[in-house]
This record gives structure tokens, sequence and C-alpha cells, in this order.
């Protein structure tokens, strides 16, 4: 969509954030005659974007003009070995050289890859730098399935979360936003709204102003918590703990809703019988709360409706996560929370998007790769071992030998960074790294790509804290030489050979087979059928429709067939049980956690933070994002009794440390940090002290449901450099 204003040369180009967020904000990009952008403004049609950006994107064109981009693509010099590059000076170990060569090169590389060593020694890792449906995966799936490559199994955010709460519910659906402000009780748990949910908050503080309760429970006082009106500062990995400590005063008082449980619920009888032992004196000696603000806590939640809970993905961050994620997710099933406009909980409502995916990533063609099979998947959560160990045993398949890296700072983000490092730094391992800046992972291509921001390509999006879908249109030519992640794999499949029509499909065939449900009329995609591409180019965004004749559409608020087992919400799950595995949640302290074994050595948990003015890693390497975040750059936040114990003054340089790595940071004497929590932020590792960051302590073990990365779950021991 593209309005041409009569009396001014500016255009209107509707554009969508991409950036991996909740919010998935309607951007209007306003270009001028040259065709460059000169605004970006939230567009003020759209319900939950409400005419604003987060200060991450409002200064968006800072970065799609930064001088530092990535215009064209380069080749690593003959001789230079990978490894940390000088920030300022990584062009110097690079030669430019033009996209014919750079795909001509790349492709008879993976050909000769593939070739000697089968092509499931070709990794693709790739996350969400980009949500949009095109950018996230469409073309490059295409490219690595017909490649016969290694599946990337995409866990280190949102998959633990995700399959706990499908285990409950059966599908990804929360309470709408906009009913927000009929709540009377709001519960953001490990939720930092205001940090990076901002297009929920509107909606908070009308609820507050029509007289809500506003409770965080978070290990860390973020700048949400300190506007609650009951921060509860949990210690980290206990979160399973107190859900179920909650419902056992729920259940010892008779606060649950019987009638709701016993039409819409599975197991209810079986979860009775284990919150039992979850006494508030038990729950209270592991999540450092007392057994009166459990008691408090689980009264207020009983006995308000509307109630509702805003979760967010840091919960199930930790080795017991999943359950986490599971037990609190059972909370308002207990009280029926759910049948009030306004109650119910949020994590994420992605599953209410169906883009056919079968159509837009074509798993069918794994049959016509080489291997004629589905390849084997690797878990990116564990990237450090897939890049050093995997390959090692009998029955693993390949070593990895290329890997191609886009929509990710991999090194800055994965777990267990000096053996990641050490993986990128195999002179045998051929690195590919399609990317908007010169990061991390950069220092370890052989060779870089330049890729187009969300203003330069075009694309279709829905969301995972909103029910609208959105087009987003390019509106501006690429920068230099920068292209998508469509056009990128696009050509490599034509040089590779690929014959099949779908590598030639422009993003326009595709948005259209994404929305072929919706276009050919029939219901494969309930709540889509009305949304056809033509309609989108036209409005921007659309929102989903969940009829019901007459009726507010209310999740899990009325009997319909849900996607469990049981065909119900479910406390007792079969399928776990069937499989070996607790069918009820329970509270398992995580290995590293001051109740396990580790601690003695250990005794620090550390809590390695997402910045609010950053998006992960993105945008931690502009100035003016980072003055944001001055307070925290190269700190560890410590308590001070902690600091004290061990003879630590603020701005004191302090080592951080465990078995797998070292930090030296500036001390922060911060009251945000509960006594035996210390906090860092993440950063670029380039741009952090001694070259390294957080992800230098973090570890690659992985959750109990789902193999997510578990990056709350470390201990440290800190003392003065
Ligand atoms: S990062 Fe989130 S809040 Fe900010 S503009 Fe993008 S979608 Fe909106």
């Amino acid at each position: 969509m593209a309005t041409p204003s009569a009396s001014t040369p500016f255009r209107i180009v509707h554009t969508v954030c991409s950036h991996d967020c909740p919010d998935s904000c309607a951007v209007l990009v306003t270009v001028d005659a040259e065709g460059r952008a000169v605004k970006v403004a939230g567009d003020p049609s759209h319900p939950v974007t409400q005419g604003f950006l987060c200060g991450k994107v409002a200064k968006y064109l800072d970065r799609v003009y930064s001088p530092q981009r990535i215009l064209h693509p380069l080749r690593r010099k003959p001789g230079v070995p990978k490894g940390p590059l000088e920030k300022g000076r990584e062009l110097e170990s690079f030669e430019q050289i033009s996209w014919d060569q750079a795909i001509a090169a790349i492709a008879s590389r993976l050909q000769q890859i593939s070739d000697a060593h089968g092509p499931e020694s070709i990794l693709p890792y790739s996350y969400a730098g980009t949500i949009g449906v095109l950018g996230y995966g469409s073309m490059d799936r295409r490219f690595f399935h017909r490649l016969g490559a290694s599946q990337l199994d995409r866990t280190i955010c949102a998959e633990a979360g995700g399959q706990a709460w499908k285990l409950v519910y059966g599908k990804k659906l929360g309470t709408p936003n906009e009913d927000f402000p009929k709540a009377k009780l709001i519960v953001a748990w490990g939720a930092n709204i205001h940090g990076n949910n901002v297009h929920l908050w509107p909606f908070v503080e009308q609820a507050r102003r029509n007289g809500a309760r506003f409770i965080v429970i978070d290990p860390y006082r973020t700048r949400t918590a300190a506007l609650a009106d009951w921060h509860i500062a949990i210690r980290p990995g206990t979160d399973s703990a107190l859900a179920l400590g909650l419902m056992h005063v729920i259940l010892r008082e008779g606060l649950e809703d019987r009638a709701y449980i016993a039409e819409m619920t599975h197991g209810f009888e079986q979860l009775a019988e284990r919150v039992r032992e979850y006494t508030p004196e038990h729950v209270a000696a592991w999540t450092g709360l007392t057994a009166a603000e459990i008691e408090q806590l689980a009264r207020e939640y009983a006995t308000t409706q509307p109630a509702v809970l805003r979760m967010n993905y840091g919960v199930q961050r930790s080795q017991n996560g999943g359950t986490a994620v599971r037990a609190i997710a059972m909370l308002p099933a207990l009280t029926g929370a759910w049948r009030h406009q306004g109650g119910g909980a949020q994590l994420s409502m992605s599953g209410a998007f169906k883009f056919d995916s079968q159509a837009v990533e074509r798993p069918d063609l794994m049959l016509q790769s080489p291997l004629g099979r589905p390849a084997r998947v690797v878990n990116m959560s564990r990237l450090g071992h897939a890049l050093t160990e995997l390959g090692s045993q009998p029955g693993e398949g390949p070593r990895v030998h290329a890997i191609l890296v886009y929509n990710s700072n991999a090194v800055a983000v994965a777990p267990n960074q000096n053996t990641v490092r050490r993986g990128f730094e195999r002179p045998d391992l051929f690195t590919v790294v399609h990317e908007q800046f010169l990061t991390d992972t950069t220092d370890y291509a052989d060779y870089i790509l330049p890729a187009t921001t969300f203003l330069e390509h075009d694309d279709i999006q829905g969301a995972y804290g909103h029910y609208f879908v959105q087009r987003s249109h390019q509106a501006i030519q690429p920068l230099g030489e920068a292209r998508s992640n469509v056009w990128l794999f696009s050509q490599l499949a034509r040089r590779m050979g690929f014959q099949e029509r779908c590598f030639q499909d422009t993003p326009e065939e595709i948005i259209r087979q994404a929305l072929r449900p919706g276009e050919s009329g029939h219901s494969r995609n309930p709540g889509m059928e009305h949304i056809t591409a033509a309609l989108l180019d036209e409005q921007g965004h659309i929102p989903l429709h969940f009829p019901e004749a007459g009726k507010h559409f209310l999740p899990f608020s009325r009997p319909e067939p849900l996607p469990t087992p049981s065909g119900k919400i479910e406390f007792y799950s079969e399928a776990l049980a069937a499989s070996g595995e607790d069918a009820l949640p329970a509270f398992v302290a995580p290995e590293e956690s001051r109740l396990g074994p580790y601690a003695v050595r250990y005794p620090l948990e550390f809590l390695p933070r997402k910045a609010d003015n950053y998006m992960n890693s993105t945008f931690a390497n502009l100035e003016g994002h980072r003055r944001m975040e001055a307070k925290t750059n190269h700190r560890l936040e410590i308590h001070p009794t902690d600091a004290t114990a061990r003879n630590i003054a603020d701005g004191d340089q302090v080592r951080i440390w465990n078995d797998r790595g070292t930090l030296e940071l500036t001390a922060l004497i911060s009251d945000r940090v509960p006594a035996g929590v210390v906090a860092g932020r993440l950063d670029w590792a380039k741009l952090s002290p001694g070259g390294r960051n957080i992800n230098a302590l973090t570890s690659e073990r992985l959750t109990d449901i789902g193999r997510g990365a578990t990056f709350y779950s470390t201990l440290v021991e800190v003392a003065r450099a």
C-alpha cells in the first residue's frame, strides 16, 4: 500500500516491523521523491500499534542508512585466519566481489562438500532476525530441503514454552490485548511488558485506571516490575514451584471453578493429588518468598475476576522451564479465568495464524534431495556441540563442514560461546553469513553477503502478540547490493541446478501461496478465509476472524474439541505418561541453581538479561541505542550482600567465571537483583571487554520440554579482578 499525496512528492508505505517482538507493529514509512525513507511511524489505524513505535525502532532510519551497513558481497582474503577482528577494521580482512562471483563460488563449494561428505554435512543456522513469513523461512527452507542439508531444530527461543503450552491447550492462543482493559488483576510473569512488549502497556494502563491491580513476578526488577503494585522477586528457576504452590492454596481453600474444570479439563483429580505436597512452606523455601506471600498471591489471583496472566519467554529459559510454563498455563484453567472477558492468559498467539507452511517451505523437496529422505535434525541450542563434536559418534551422520548463517548473530547469541567459537574457527568449516552489519559471526565468515532490512523487501506477517495478518510492502530500493533471503536462496538454487519451478517464485507468488487456504475459499485455515493478498495489499492489516455468532472471542471459554489427546485442557498428560515421563508438573530444581549440586563451587545464579533497547543482539552496534543502555553497558549487577561478602565496591572490576568461561565486567551494586543472583546484559562479544559476552558462561544443557536453551540456569562465582 503506497499512498502518494496530491500535494507533496512523498509516498506513505505500509510495512511491518519484522523484529522478534510480540507486537509486530504496523509501520508507515514516508518515502521522498528520490526514493529515500525520511520517516518511520506507527500506524494509528492499527488497534494494537496505536500510532507509536518502541524506542528501538522509532529511530530505525539510523539503522537502515547506517554507514556501517554491509552493502556488497565480501570474500575473506587468502590466508586471513578466522577469529575476532577489531571493530571498525574488519573490512581489511575481506575483499569486495560481485554477487555473481559469490553465488558461483558458494554453490560450487557446497556441491563439493555435499559430494565429499554428504549433504547433511551442510547446516543452515537461522532464527528470528526477521519474523516475516518470507524472511523467516520460505525460499531458504526450500533450498535446504532440496539440497538434503541437515534440518535445524529452531529451539533457541520459544520451543520449550510453546510445547509446554500445547501440552495443556493443544494450540497457542491467548487473551486478546484489546480485552486487557477489562481485567481487574494483571500478573506479568517473567514478562517485561514495558521493555519488550510495549504495545500491551497502554491496555495495562487502561486496566489500572479502571482499578486493576498489577503484579510482576520476576527475579530482576525490570522497568515493568518497578511500575508494579507488587513486585515478587522470585528466585530463578523456581516458577514451577510457585505455580504448584498457588494451586495448592487455591484447592485447599476451595477457590477453583468446579463447573469449568468439569466441563473443560482432563486430569483434575490427579493434579489435585499432586499439588498436595506443594505447601506454602515448602514452596517458600524454594522460591525465596514467604508462605504468607504465596497465600496472598493465590487468594488474590483466584478471587479476582477477570484475572489475566501475561507470561513471556524468559520463564522457559531454565532447565525446568517447560514445566514452569506448563504449570503456570494451568492456573487460568483451575480458576475458570478464561470465561471472563479480560481474563485468561497470554504467552503466544502464533497458533492462530495458519499460513500454508507446506507450500511456503516445501518439506516434500527433501524427498528430491540426494538423500531421498528427511535429513537429520540438529538442535540450534547446541551449536557448539554441532560444530565441534557432532559426527564423531556412530549413527550421528557426518561432521558439519559448511554452515550458512542468516537472521542470526550466532556467535553472540548461542550458548556456550567459547565452544561455539572453537567450532567456527575450524579452518575446514566453510562459513557463509548473510547479514546487515559486520557482527561477531561475520568475523568467522568465508563469504559475507549483504542483507536487506524490512524496508527493502516484501513480506507478510502474523504476530505472537496480536491477531492481525499484515502486508509489509517494500518501501525503498535495497541499499547498495543488499538482497533478501528469498532472492539469495533462489539464486543459489538455480546455480546448483535445482529445476523445480518453486525456485523461481517471486515474493508476491509466495505470499499468495502462504494465503492459499483463504484464497481458495475452503476452510483449511479457520480465521483466515477472508484474507486475500489483494485485500492485504489494499488494507495493510486485517484481523483474524473467530466466528461464533454473536459472541465475543474468548479463547478456551466454551467447550470445543481441542487438539490435545483428550480433546480437553490437560492437567494430566497421557501422552507424557506413555513416553515414560511424569504426566503431571513437578518442581525439579535446575542442576545449575542454588538448590543444585554445583552451587557449592559456583554459588551465584547468573541472569544473562536482554536489553530493553536492543532486540537480542540486534541494535547493539548502534551508538544511539548503546547510549540508551549506558547504565548497564559492561556491568555486572550484584546485590549489596553478595558484594560485601566478596569485598567488592561499586565500580570495581570483577571477574565472573564458571567451568565454561570467564568475563571481566564492572560491578554495579544494585538491589534490582535479589541476594544470590547477579545479572549481566547481552551485548556483542566484540563490543565487550575481553571480546567475550555473557554466553561465555551459559551452557548447552537443554530444557525439560522442547529441547530449548537454558540461559537462565547458569551458576557463577564472582571476585574482584
Ligand atoms: S520492536 Fe516491537 S515494539 Fe518495536 S516497533 Fe518492532 S514490533 Fe513494535
